[in-house]
């Protein structure tokens, strides 16, 4: 991506660093949605191992994911067409945190630590998450391309 992008996030009109002192349940919806780094990691098909319970991430994407942008192309609506995808909340978050991206702001902020200098937040700009290498971008795959029991041969470490 070259030139200016435009933050998919509306990150206007928010309490000065909010995330640092706000906590995750008292967010307002503005701010909770403003945490996301827009890294696209979550939107990435994960293979849990039933007998250990370990999860591991591939690089095959949710159908609609747009794989350089790592945005989701029907965000308002994606129940429609992903029933299955998580809407994630201060109060679900805990029983997500086990699959969630290291680098996730949610999970970061749960765990008391701070975000990182590529957020958007704290960057001024969208693109600092991809320029930083920790997200999805390019380097996904979609669903509907690979079989599932294929899934495994696309198995990656989490970009951090
Ligand atoms: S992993 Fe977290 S920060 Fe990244 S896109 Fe998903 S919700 Fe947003
Ligand atoms: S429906 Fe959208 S937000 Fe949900 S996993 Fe797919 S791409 Fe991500």
């Amino acid at each position: 991506m070259s030139g200016p992008y435009k933050d998919p996030i509306d990150r206007t009109g928010l309490r000065p660093r909010f995330w640092e002192h706000v906590p995750l349940k008292k967010m307002s919806q503005k701010e909770w949605e403003a945490l996301c780094d827009g890294c696209g990691k979550c939107c990435l098909n994960k293979l849990e191992d039933e007998e250990t319970g370990e999860v591991a991430l591939t690089r095959v994407a949710c159908r609609l994911l747009d794989g350089h942008s790592c945005l989701c192309s029907q965000y308002p609506i994606r129940h429609q067409f992903v029933p299955e995808c998580i809407s994630l909340s201060a109060k679900n978050l805990e029983s997500h945190l086990y699959w969630m991206p290291e680098t996730c702001a949610y999970r970061l902020l749960h765990e008391g630590r701070p975000l990182f200098h590529w957020h958007p937040l704290i960057s001024g700009d969208p693109q600092s998450v991809h320029d930083a290498g920790v997200s999805a971008q390019d380097i996904t795959v979609p669903e509907f391309e690979i079989d599932e029991e294929d899934w495994e041969d696309y198995i990656i470490e989490e970009p951090t």
